[in-house]
């Protein structure tokens, strides 16, 4: 810790404030400057690669010191929350020309990554979710603000995993807690990567009673004063853009973890963590930065409600169908801003006059939005319509007063126009009037003098002058000018009314620039008052902004309408595709597949030689089930599909480098999740379990699994394997079915059909695959050899084995033991015979009786 004796009245001043922000680097303005001292400056200038100096240089303990200038701070900020790090804005609260000793000073904002609020660029397409969490017993009170757009929501979850998933599912970069030392917290932090804030309530002066209004409970209100007194204490401004808090159940949506958003490539690569690549970037036609943003959102979240879907895929079909209105449509949305984003600016105080023009601009386009929609002549798009209100008091209010071209500053004028009020008509009158009688003065100048060169100008520091060249200075007649400055080649001088009229210029162009800034606020209040309103028209605008995307993608891709049923539990896809696969590929070289599963067929075991495409085809599905239930079209022919509760995955070698787990583990952790909770309503893709560990360990799990789904979870399933041992479950499960990908040899060169076919393959293909990757073709001989060493020496243990188990039971004679000998062993061991009928033995006995001769 730095010392803290004998401080200068400045660092005395600098410690008493940084002591109430210890989690926060103090940017500390000094001038034109903002400076850190001490731990902030050594770490800040190492993270902004900043020159580190120090205070006090000659002292025996020289004050370590960086700083930014204030007018290029705003990058350095983002830098520093980018990289998770909260940053505390300390201004100067007086004039310092205007006081006398140490400028009061103190934080008017405290930037942190849960509040930050992007500008502009692809950020602005994201919401950015701050979050609140509480323990209450075994339940999890959970709310959620996004700052920039005003939505908060609450619910309560049941576990640490929900709060995971669901901190995760909203891409949160900082939780609010009670306390940060709680092994929960610090669990959360470890698997999501958030920042953590510790928080204790505080009263508010705004009072946010309004937030809570529909919320009921006490743990809810509770979570949400916990996030809203946060944002009070750290923001410092106005809140009034934050809309009432709605009651969510995660429930309502189809649920996928952590491990399925990532595998499936929802919104990132897992490449490289970008949005090119994933489904996001392939399905965003948005032209809006709300619709970007709500397609994110109905992308995490696809909905359940079989009618909440369709009434999504009718709307799709009607922009569908009628083509020139879809067109006005997307006209018009190419003119509107971020209409969410411009009221939280205008709540929050910092909107400029170009931000007032983009409203007037976005709100002129509604008219013309609801014709294109109103053209369709669909009933189905009334409610919208509705609430698609385009409040022409604001156009006619905005209008009257902002000039087309204001400046992005609002302190320097030039912003209201004329006529909108008198007395800043009368300022800008004088203001005018003066600086024509200073160009007639100028001409009567030189016409006095003869000196034609003879000008008057103006700058900051001298006010107005008349400017002679230093040869042309003799002319002018003694006594009338006062030299006032004088130049390398000229001199510059000042009249008594040239003084006086400049007198009036300026008073008028100060009181002006005053008076024009207090009407900017008027106006920005004006607006602010309907603030409820801009909201309610900007979250249509978002919604209708999804829908044509939706419609634009099916029309572009020949996307088709997939029937979804949440009564029935079967598959039908016929000529399904891939949609990234197929984009990047390029439509005509991917190769469609029909995907069959009916009611009772619950899992389809993939077999295949690598590379053929048993994970596109696992994907496919997964992806063709989101999109139908976000209410888009699908890549296929024809498709009717049930509708899914929650999606696992295990795919890929995904290693969670972040929480620092094995490849293995990853598997078994995701594998373990699917088998926990997937329901008969489940969607489940099972990539090459067990291929992390060795053989016999991993066709083991392999099977096990494959039962415990067959007879547990009976969720909807697709595993894909090179176990071929497995294809022969066929016969025992009568859930599972084998399918393979075709692959076929050509003059000793094996050819991709990228084909799904019925049936197991029959054999697999890893030396050809290493083959086709250039290995040497001595080491694929060889290859050949050692395999050739195994699968003998593996018959013979087999024969070892059997040899051995038969001496220890001699239940079965010794050419009928085999592996369904075991089993069937197993299970009349562990038969229960309470309750069975003698009907039910039978079958059971007859069933192990195919069993026991199907080997033979
Ligand atoms: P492995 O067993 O090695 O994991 P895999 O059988 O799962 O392989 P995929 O990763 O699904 O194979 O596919 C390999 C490549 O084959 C893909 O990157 C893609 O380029 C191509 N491919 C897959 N499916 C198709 C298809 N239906 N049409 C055309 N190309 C395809």
């Amino acid at each position: 810790m730095p010392q803290k004796t004998k401080q200068t009245p400045m660092m005395e001043q600098y410690f008493s404030i940084k002591d109430q922000y210890p989690d926060a680097f103090l940017f500390y303005r000094l001038g034109d400057f903002y400076e850190l001292f001490h731990d902030d400056a050594i770490k800040a200038a190492k993270l902004l690669e900043i020159t580190l100096t120090s205070r006090n240089k000659n002292a025996d303990d020289p004050i370590p010191m960086c700083g930014v200038p204030y007018h290029s701070a705003k990058e350095y900020i983002r830098t520093l929350i980018s990289m998770g790090y909260k940053v505390a804005i300390c201004e100067q609260m007086e004039d310092p020309k205007a006081t006398k000793g140490m400028v009061k000073r103190d934080v008017v904002q405290v930037l942190t990554p849960g509040t930050y609020m992007a500008d502009s660029g692809n950020e602005s397409k994201s919401n950015n979710y701050l979050v609140a969490v509480q323990q209450q017993g075994t339940q999890f009170p959970f709310s959620y603000v996004d700052i920039g757009t005003g939505e908060l929501r609450v619910t309560v979850l049941d576990n640490v995993d929900a709060v995971i998933t669901e901190i995760q599912s909203l891409s949160s970069k900082e939780m609010i807690v009670y306390k940060v030392e709680s092994d929960i917290a610090s669990y959360i932090q470890k698997r999501t990567g958030v920042l953590l804030s510790e928080h204790d309530p505080q009263k508010t002066e705004e009072d946010f009673t309004h937030l809570k209004t529909t919320i009921v409970d006490e743990e809810s209100k509770a979570v949400l004063d916990l996030l809203v007194s946060y944002l009070s204490v750290t923001q410092k401004r106005s809140l009034s853009h934050i809309q009432p808090a709605v009651r969510y159940e995660p429930d309502q949506y189809l649920k996928m973890d952590t491990y399925a958003r990532r595998n499936l490539e929802l919104t990132a690569s897992i490449r490289n963590q970008q949005k090119a690549g994933s489904l996001l970037w392939l399905l965003d036609r948005t032209k809006t930065a709300m619709g970007g943003r709500k397609l994110k959102q109905w992308l995490e979240k696809p909905l359940i409600n079989e009618a909440a879907i369709k009434a999504r895929q009718d709307k799709v079909s009607s922009l569908l169908n009628h083509y020139f209105e879809r067109m006005d449509l997307n006209d018009s949305l190419s003119s509107v801003y971020d209409l969410e984003r411009l009221v939280a600016k205008v709540s929050f105080g910092n909107v400029n006059g170009r931000d007032m023009i983009q409203l007037k601009t976005s709100l002129s386009q509604i008219p013309l939005l609801k014709q294109a929609i109103e053209a369709t002549e669909d009933g189905i798009w009334n409610r919208m319509l509705r609430d698609m209100n385009e409040v022409p008091e604001l156009i006619e209010l905005i209008e009257r007063s902002i000039v087309e071209d204001p400046p992005l500053q609002i302190t320097e004028g030039n912003i209201i126009k004329d006529g909108y009020h008198e007395k800043l008509d009368e300022y800008r009158d004088a203001m005018r009037h003066g600086k024509q009688w200073i160009a007639a003065l100028q001409q009567a100048e030189r016409e006095n003098t003869g000196i034609k060169t003879l000008k008057i100008g103006y700058n900051r520091v001298f006010g107005y002058y008349i400017e002679v060249s230093k040869a042309n200075a003799a002319l002018l007649p003694e006594g009338r000018y006062d030299r006032k400055q004088t130049l390398a080649n000229a001199e510059r001088f000042i009249t008594p009314e040239l003084k006086e009229k400049e007198r009036i210029i300026l008073e008028a162009e100060e009181k002006s620039a005053t008076l024009e800034y207090d009407l900017f606020i008027q106006v920005r209040d004006q607006i602010k008052a309907y603030s409820e309103e801009l909201q309610r028209l900007a979250r249509v605008i978002a919604e209708v902004d999804v829908l044509q995307s939706f419609a634009q993608i099916s029309e572009e891709k020949h996307y088709v309408r997939p029937t979804v049923s949440a009564d029935s539990r079967s598959i039908h896809i016929e000529e399904g595709r891939h949609p990234v696969v197929e984009e990047v590929l390029g439509k005509d070289q991917f190769i469609a597949n029909h995907i069959e599963m009916e009611e009772d067929n619950d899992i389809l075991l993939i077999t295949g030689p690598n590379m053929s495409g048993k994970s596109t085809y696992m994907r496919q599905l997964a992806l063709i089930a989101i999109m139908a239930q976000m209410g888009c079209f699908i890549p296929a022919e024809r498709a009717s599909l049930p509708i899914f509760d929650q999606i696992f995955t295990r795919i890929g070698a995904a290693d969670d480098l972040f929480s620092g787990q094995s490849t293995f583990m990853v598997e078994m952790v995701e594998t373990n999740q699917a088998l926990q909770f997937a329901t008969e309503r489940s969607l489940i893709l099972f990539d090459e379990i067990g291929r992390g560990t060795a053989t016999y360990d991993g066709m083991a799990l392999a099977e096990a699994i494959l039962r415990h789904l067959h007879q547990a979870n009976k969720g909807k399933t697709l595993f894909s394997t090179h176990y071929h041992e497995l294809t022969v479950l066929e016969e025992e499960l009568s859930g599972l079915s084998n399918v393979h990908v075709g692959a076929i040899e050509q003059d000793g060169e094996l050819v991709f059909l990228h084909k799904i076919m019925k049936g197991p393959a029959d054999k697999s293909y890893g030396l050809h695959v290493a083959k086709l990757a250039g290995m040497p073709d001595s080491l694929i001989q060889q290859a050949k050899e050692i395999l050739h060493r195994l699968e003998t020496g593996a018959k013979k243990e087999v024969i070892h084995q059997v040899a051995e188990d038969t001496e220890q039971i001699s239940l079965f004679g010794d050419e009928d033991f085999d592996l369904n000998g075991k089993q069937v062993l197993n299970e009349v061991k562990e038969i229960p015979l309470e309750n069975r009928t003698p009907m039910d033995i039978f079958t059971q006995v007859h069933a192990w009786k195919q069993m026991l001769n199907k080997k033979k």
